[in-house]
């Protein structure tokens, strides 16, 4: 008899069965593949398959924040790291796979240990009682996702994502953008200053309208345009591509926008929105677009005051279930409404299969320490596991949620003067103590003042 039952057996799923199921727990997987049934981007029925690029992105854990949440998952036992390991090819600082060998590994470590039983099963209803984490990523059958949708309401449930870009706040240049909300208008959290806001005449209006009909962009694949719920996305370059005067009409009004260095109105605006608690990363409201991704850096660095910006995520818009996060989740992973449901990997709004698989140890744990009777703290914010949770189940602003990469913004800056020079290594070796006393049960630092 099993302890906790978890649906999905992609990056998520097979990582927290493998923590739970090392923790003594028993666990039961249900994966749909292999049942006869599939994804629109799956191709085998091997669990932890890469649906696309065979990488695992960059593995450098003192300059990157990836390369942390890569060390900081194998410190604590981690199959998909162990498996990546095992299966690894040449891609200089990248830690890349081969996905057949690689996926091979996790199932048959999976399929080898005496505390899981996997059955190959599609899953269509929310479970009503007994511990269960939720782990069918961005692809989840219709039938379980509208069962997902009517426990945590509609309006919860996203099928698809549309990704803004996101900007450090500190590359942005703000002797040309300034701050103000559209007719100075104080909002129940703001003080009328809301958004930054980048100042375009005619002549640079023109041509970045231009720019957005010509940019190379990545094309919808059929099988999103056949998913019922398309209809509510449009990427910025479809508006644009509407008429020249659109954008001026939506995201780009420049009305009731005083630029305090002309004292006027300019003839149009790209406005930046506050994305995290923090205050580090700021999105470019509206900006949801296929254009690829060197073509959005090349193009958005020539709107005023973003000569210079540094990109903590491109726009995209993709087909990607997900729910609310910051709204429906607590601290643990668990449904607030049902707690005894975790949600994993990307349906929880991170971005990514090392998040994933990150979000499925740390649902894993979460989940083996409830039912050992023990509590586990979520990890601190300073370490890269924390930053990531962190933001999903809190940080964020749960009323444009969108998936998120991990990145440096999602840390709290590091404490003191830091020479620019310095500061990856100085959010990384922070993590690197703060998780240790974590992992020793240690109260986190307290940060000398
Ligand atoms: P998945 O790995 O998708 O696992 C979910 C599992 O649940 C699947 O095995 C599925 O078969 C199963 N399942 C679904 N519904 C049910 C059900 N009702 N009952 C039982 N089982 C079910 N990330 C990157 O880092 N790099 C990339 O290049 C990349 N490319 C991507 C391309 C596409 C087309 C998509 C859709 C996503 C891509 N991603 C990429 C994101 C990546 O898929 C996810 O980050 C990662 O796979 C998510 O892990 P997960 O465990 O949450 O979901």
């Amino acid at each position: 008899e099993h302890q906790i039952h978890i649906i999905g057996g992609g990056l998520a799923g097979s990582e927290a069965a493998w923590q739970l199921a090392e923790a003594g727990i028993k666990v039961k997987l249900s994966e749909m593949r292999g049942s006869g049934e599939m994804t629109p981007a799956h191709q085998t029925e091997g669990l932890a398959e890469l649906v696309c690029s065979n990488s695992f992105r960059s593995d450098d854990a003192d300059r990157n924040a990836v390369g942390l949440l890569h060390q900081e998952m194998r410190t604590l036992g981690s199959l998909i790291m162990a498996s990546a390991e095992k299966s690894k090819v040449p891609a200089g600082s990248a830690l890349a796979v081969d996905r057949d060998i690689f996926s091979d590994h996790v199932t048959k470590a999976l399929e080898n240990h005496p505390n899981i039983q996997i059955v190959r099963e599609r899953v269509d209803n929310l479970p009503e009682a007994g511990p269960t984490i939720i782990a069918t990523g961005p692809l989840t059958a219709m039938t379980l996702a509208q069962s997902i949708g009517a426990a945590t309401g509609e309006d919860a449930l996203a099928f698809f994502d549309a990704i803004a870009p996101i900007i450090h706040r500190d590359s942005i240049d703000m002797d040309i953008c300034w701050m103000a909300s559209r007719w100075d208008k104080v909002g129940p959290e703001g003080d009328g200053k809301d958004y930054i806001n980048c100042p375009m005449d005619k002549e640079q209006y023109l041509a970045f309208h231009q720019g957005l009909m010509d940019g190379d962009k990545t094309e919808f694949k059929q099988w999103e345009k056949d998913t019922p719920y398309f209809e509510g996305c449009m990427p910025i370059e479809v508006m644009a591509s509407r008429g020249v005067e659109t954008l001026r009409y939506g995201p780009m009004k420049p009305v009731g926008l005083d630029n305090p260095r002309t004292g006027r109105w300019p003839y149009a605006v790209v406005q930046l929105r506050q994305d995290n608690k923090l205050g580090t990363l700021w999105n470019m409201v509206g900006f949801q677009t296929k254009l690829k991704h060197g073509a959005q850096v090349e193009l958005f660095r020539t709107i005023p005051g973003l000569e210079k910006a540094e990109f903590a995520r491109l726009g995209g818009l993709h087909r990607n279930t997900f729910i609310n996060s910051p709204r429906l989740l607590d601290e643990q992973l668990r449904l607030k409404s049902a707690p005894h449901i975790r949600f994993a990997g990307q349906m929880t709004g991170c971005e990514g299969y090392v998040e994933s698989a990150s979000i499925g140890l740390l649902a894993g744990r979460f989940a083996a320490a409830e039912l050992q009777g023990r509590t586990l703290d979520s990890p601190p914010i300073t370490t890269a596991l924390g930053a990531l949770l962190g933001h999903i189940t809190g940080g964020a602003e749960a009323s444009d949620f969108q998936p998120m990469n991990v990145n440096f913004g999602l840390f709290p800056p590091p404490e003191g003067k830091v020479h620019k020079k310095q500061r990856k290594e100085a959010y990384t070796s922070r993590a690197r103590a703060d998780l240790q006393r974590w992992i020793n049960g240690e109260p986190e630092a307290i940060a000398a003042e």
